[in-house]
C-alpha cells in the first residue's frame, strides 16, 4: 500500500504589510518528490509522524510535495498557484496511491483564492477520485464550510504550545490506512462558533480549553468516533473563515456529538479573556520578581505573522534601567551594518524598522559578537529536529542586556536559536518573548514568572485594536450580542455545515 503526503502549510495575518512568496516558502520548509520524506522523516512535524506511522504498518509513504513558510502576510497568488500545480502534477504522475495524507496548517490566505486549503484539496480529490484523505490542521484553523465536506477527515492539534505535530501526523496517517484497508468513510460534522479568541486565552494548560480539549478527547474514546476537534481558530485574518471550529468524525452521531461540544465551547466564551499590563509595570514586576520572568510581547508574536522588531519593552527596560535581559529583535540592516562594521564595541540603532507601529529604534551600546549564517536543528518539543535558518546573527551586550538581532525572523518556539548564539535565557533576570503562548515550548521549563504585556503589534490581544475592514459578523466578543444556540436532536442548528 501507497499513500501521497503533502501539504502547504502557512498561517496568514492580513494585518501584517508584508506578502508571503514563494521564497518565503522555498527558505522555510520546502520538499518535492524522494526529498520530502527523506527531509522529514524523524522529525516532530504532522508529515513525521505520518511517515513513521506509515513504516510501522509496512505501507510506502510517498513524497509529493510541501511548502512552510512563517506566519507573516497574505500569500501571492503565485506562490500558491505554483506549489499547488506542482503538487496536483506530483499526485498525477506518482507510482498508484492507496490514499493521501496532506498537512495543512487551514488558516492561510491567498490573494485571490478564498479558501486555499479546500481549493487544495479539492484539486487532489479530482486526480485521486474516491481514494481517502486525510488532512491534519494547526489548532488555529479557520476552517471553511468546504473543507470537512471534501476531505475524509480532518485532525487537529490538541495542544498550545503545539507539542503534538508527530502523533496528530500519526493519527491522521492510522486512519487514511483505515480507510484505505476498510474502504468505510466517517460522517463527519463541523460546527463553526461565531466566537473570536486571542492566543493568549487559548492555553492548553488553562480553562477554558483544559475542559474544552479534556471534552474532545473524551468524545475521541467513544466507541464509534473516529476523531475530535476543537480549534479556537486565528484571529488576526480578515477571512469569511473566522471563528470557532468544532469537528467530529464517526462511525455515527457525529452531529450530536460535535453539537454538544460546541455548546460546551460557547457556554465558556466569556472565559476567554486576556489581561494585560503595561510595559513599565511589567519591567517593573520583572526587576522585583523571581528570575527570570518572561516578558511577553503578545502583539508583536512573530508566530503569529507580526514582524518581531517591536520595541516597546526595550524602552521600558531602557528607562528603568534593567539588565540582564535577553531579547531577540528581526533586524537585518543592524545585522548589515554590524557586519560591516569594524572593531568590538559598536552603538547601533535597532528594532522598530519595518511599521511605525512597531515603536521607535532603541538606540544601545555595548560589545557585539557576530555571526555568519546560524543554522540549527529544533530540539525541543516543538518540530523536533526540524533545521531553522537565522540567516547573520549579531549579538548587542547593551546596558539592559543581550540583544540578539537576526537577519532572518526567528519564532521563538525553542531555546536553540539562542543557545546557538551563545546565549543562556536560563540566566537571564527578564527574556522578552515574542509570541502569546507558543514561547513555552522554549522557556516554560524555567521561567520563573510570567507577565503579559500590552504592546503596538500585529496580533494584539485586544481585538478592539484591529481594524477589520471584512469579516463575518456577529462575532463574540466584538458583539457581545451574538447569539448561537447548540440544537441537539432534530432541533434547527444554525451555523454548521453538515456532512
Ligand atoms: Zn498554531
Amino acid at each position: 500500500m501507497r499513500i501521497g503526503l503533502g501539504g502547504i502549510w502557512q498561517e496568514t495575518n492580513t494585518f501584517a504589510p508584508q506578502p508571503t512568496s514563494l521564497t518565503d516558502f522555498q527558505r522555510y520548509q520546502y520538499f518535492e518528490g524522494p526529498d520530502l520524506v527523506a527531509g522529514l522523516r524523524g522529525t516532530g512535524t504532522e508529515l513525521g509522524g505520518a511517515i513513521a506511522a506509515a513504516q510501522e504498518r509496512r505501507v510506502e509513504p510517498v513524497g509529493l510535495l510541501f511548502g512552510a513558510a512563517l506566519p507573516a502576510g497574505t500569500v501571492d497568488r503565485a506562490a500558491f498557484e505554483t506549489m499547488l500545480h506542482a503538487l496536483v502534477e506530483r499526485t498525477r504522475a506518482a507510482p498508484p496511491l492507496d490514499g493521501l495524507m496532506l498537512s495543512l496548517h487551514g488558516a492561510m490566505v491567498v490573494d485571490g483564492h478564498p479558501d486555499p486549503e479546500a481549493e487544495l484539496v479539492a484539486a487532489l480529490r479530482a486526480v485521486v477520485g474516491e481514494l481517502p484523505i486525510g488532512v491534519s490542521l494547526d489548532y488555529h484553523a479557520n476552517v471553511g464550510p468546504a473543507l470537512p465536506r471534501l476531505a475524509d477527515v480532518l485532525v487537529g492539534y490538541r495542544t498550545y504550545p503545539h507539542t503534538d505535530m508527530a502523533e496528530r501526523g500519526a493519527e491522521t496517517m492510522e486512519l487514511v490506512i483505515r480507510m484505505a484497508r476498510g474502504r468505510d468513510r466517517p460522517q463527519r460534522h463541523a460546527v463553526k462558533l461565531p466566537l473570536l479568541t486571542v492566543p493568549p486565552a487559548q492555553e492548553d494548560a488553562s480553562e477554558p480549553m483544559t475542559s474544552i480539549l479534556a471534552a474532545a478527547d473524551a468524545i475521541t474514546r467513544e466507541s464509534g468516533v473516529w476523531t475530535a476537534s476543537a480549534l479556537p481558530g486565528f484571529a488576526y485574518a480578515e477571512s469569511d473563515r473566522l471563528g470557532f471550529t468544532v469537528y467530529v468524525a464517526g462511525d455515527r452521531h457525529a452531529a450530536d456529538r460535535a453539537n454538544e461540544l460546541a455548546a460546551h465551547v460557547w457556554d465558556q466564551r466569556a472565559a476567554f479573556d486576556a489581561p494585560l499590563v503595561s510595559p513599565d509595570r511589567a519591567v517593573a514586576l520583572a526587576r522585583s520578581g523571581p528570575a527570570p520572568t518572561v516578558l511577553v510581547d503578545v502583539a508583536d508574536n512573530v508566530g503569529g505573522g507580526s514582524p518581531g522588531d517591536g520595541t516597546a519593552l526595550l524602552h521600558a527596560l531602557s528607562r528603568a534601567g534593567a539588565r540582564a535581559a535577553v531579547a531577540v529583535l528581526w533586524d537585518p540592516a543592524a545585522v548589515d551594518t554590524a557586519h560591516a562594521a569594524d572593531g568590538d564595541r559598536l552603538t547601533l540603532d535597532v528594532g522598530g524598522h519595518s511599521d511605525p507601529m512597531m515603536g521607535p529604534p532603541l538606540r544601545a551600546t555595548g560589545r557585539v559578537r557576530r555571526y555568519g549564517p546560524v543554522t540549527y536543528l529544533r530540539s525541543g518539543s516543538y518540530m523536533r529536529r526540524q533545521r531553522v535558518d537565522m540567516g547573520r546573527v549579531v549579538v548587542l551586550e547593551a546596558d539592559i542586556g543581550q540583544i540578539v538581532l537576526t537577519e532572518r525572523r526567528v519564532v521563538p518556539f525553542d531555546d536553540d536559536h539562542l543557545r546557538a548564539v551563545d546565549v543562556v535565557a536560563r540566566d537571564a533576570r527578564a527574556i522578552v518573548a515574542k509570541g502569546a503562548i507558543a514561547w513555552k515550548a522554549a522557556f516554560g521549563g524555567y521561567a520563573a514568572q510570567t507577565v503579559y504585556v500590552r504592546t503596538p503589534g500585529y496580533c494584539p490581544a485586544g481585538l478592539d485594536q484591529l481594524a477589520y475592514r471584512s469579516r463575518p459578523a456577529p462575532l463574540y466578543p466584538l458583539e457581545r450580542g451574538a447569539e448561537w444556540e447548540a440544537a441537539v436532536a432534530g432541533r434547527q442548528i444554525p451555523r454548521s455545515s453538515n456532512d
